[in-house]
């Protein structure tokens, strides 16, 4: 069976072909490329933003876990109209501000268990590729000059507005628009190459001084990574139009060949039914959230646990049930790792994990149902808790459930959750250790003073009749 994915160009259910050519089998493909559109490092992001990027992660980990290799990239768009102002505002060079805002975007990844990408192209160093295209662009005739700006003739490329959908009645021919973001209803030239302002940095080019529009850079990038069509290229729904409408338009323009085989787009996350953006103010950044008391792991859980293409509304009492959803699978892990019978007399064990790898893989492969996929995880996490309390699992059952779950877990990434607190539990075990040594010394007022210091820090300690037991409050 092969993975459907839902193009937005074609508006279908198409099956997955990486390279345009269908091989035998999935390790016979070429590594599958992808391009994400990265942030704009203006400012920290949001965790709407981070919907995406955990959607990103969710695809590379799940082609992965297909047998696909993948060869990933995401950018950093570090020289647009918001980076611009905002250097300005502070009084720094561009790159000393979007260095500043680059460095926290990596931190706040990191803490969400994304996986590093293969490919980070910052656009400030894709100047060159730019030039490249605008030239291409340019010797076929789509491209004019007004002020020291160079223009995408629109009416030129007939095919402009396939990927948004657009009215074509829309479409003013000959006005021209400067600012990076506008609105469907109000179509018209974009600029490739922008005339220096007072104050803002500019670049050297054949063309005269200046700097890039949003839309060239990412078309710069793909082309120095990538060299070719590529097979997927990701984004927020925002992003459709006219982003990737005009990366469209410039690279199929420039080469003369598809620029992408698959498109796939990510619906909102809202807050109170809008969409969380900067400029509404009804937003929250990963920090905001973990200043609040909440960990990282259930904001994965439940950024990734809505379809891609349904808006998920974000509410703090959704983090808490994230947090119940997490405490469920941990407790079922450490009673599965409390399974000490060694005799073996329940042999469904393997039927049971073959049925979840089928049930797991047949509702990621349409179009990445992860809540599809959730729902087989509960039912079995429900099963293998109910064989635990008949006492029909043995030691060696229990190792291949967890190492399932490990399975699973490296496209999930909310199970084996490495995060900094984690440094600390050498620490805590040593106490842990402490205080049952100080219980069996008959000193209970420091086994209590432990219990008590690990209390304040959010360690639980469970007395059970096979030893102490730990695990953080949620
Ligand atoms: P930006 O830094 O604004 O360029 O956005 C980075 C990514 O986040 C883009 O793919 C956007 O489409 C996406 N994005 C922005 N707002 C939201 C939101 N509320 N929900 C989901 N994705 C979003
Ligand atoms: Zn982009």
């Amino acid at each position: 069976m092969a993975i459907k994915i839902y193009n937005t160009m074609s508006r279908k259910l198409e099956e997955f072909i990486p390279g345009g050519e269908p091989k035998e089998q999935i390790t016979d493909y070429p590594p599958v490329t992808i391009y994400s559109c990265g942030p704009t490092v203006y400012s920290f992001a949001h965790i709407g933003n981070f919907r995406t990027f955990i959607f990103n992660d969710l695809l590379r980990r799940y082609l992965k876990f297909r047998g696909y290799s993948v060869d990933h990239a995401m950018n950093i768009t570090d020289v647009d109209d918001k980076t611009i102002k905002g250097a300005l505002a502070e009084g720094i060079t561009l790159k000393e501000y979007t260095d500043k805002y680059t460095k926290i975007f990596f931190e706040d990844l990191k803490k969400l268990n994304i996986e590093p990408v293969e490919h980070n192209p910052r656009a400030t160093e894709s100047i060159e590729e730019m030039i490249d295209i605008i030239k291409k662009i340019d010797e076929k005739g789509i491209m004019y000059n007004s002020e020291g700006s160079l223009y995408f003739d629109i009416s030129k490329f007939p095919q402009y507005g396939r990927l948004s959908n657009l009215d074509k009645r829309e479409i003013k021919a000959g006005a021209r628009y400067d600012a990076d973001e506008y609105n469907k209803e109000d179509v018209r030239d974009f600029a490739l190459w922008k005339a220096p302002k007072e104050n803002e940095p500019f670049w050297e080019t054949p063309y005269g001084p200046g700097r890039p529009g949003w839309h060239i850079e990412c078309s710069a990038m793909i082309r120095k990574i990538f060299g070719k069509t590529i097979d997927i290229h990701t984004g927020g729904v925002d992003l459709i139009f006219p982003h990737h409408e005009n990366e469209i338009a410039q690279s199929e323009a420039a080469y003369g060949e598809k620029f992408v085989r698959y498109w796939l787009h990510v619906e909102h996350l809202l807050v109170d039914g809008a969409k969380m953006s900067k400029s509404a103010g009804n937003f929250y950044t990963l920090r905001d959230l973990l200043n609040m008391g909440y960990s990282p792991r259930p904001i994965r859980y439940l950024l990734i646990s809505a379809h891609y293409r349904k808006q998920l509304n974000f509410t703090l009492e959704g983090i808490k049930h994230s947090e119940q959803a997490l405490e469920r699978i941990d407790n079922l892990i450490v009673r599965l790792r409390d399974i000490k019978k060694e005799e073996h007399n329940f042999n469904e064990c393997d039927n049971l994990i073959a049925k979840l790898y089928f049930d797991f893989t047949e509702a990621m492969d349409n179009d990445l149902n992860i809540s599809g996929a959730l729902g087989v995880f509960f039912e079995f996490v429900s099963k293998v808790n109910t064989l635990i309390s008949e006492e029909k699992l043995s030691k060696n059952d229990a190792e291949k459930i967890i190492a399932a779950i490990n399975k699973l877990d490296s496209v999930f990434g909310f199970i084996n959750f490495e995060s900094e607190e984690d440094v600390d539990a050498e620490r805590i075990e040593a106490l842990v250790q402490e205080r049952i040594q100080a219980k069996k010394d008959k000193n209970f007022k420091r086994a209590d003073e432990i219990r008590d210091m690990l209390k304040e820090e959010g360690i639980i300690l469970e007395d059970t009749k096979d030893g102490t037991r730990w695990k953080r409050k949620k």
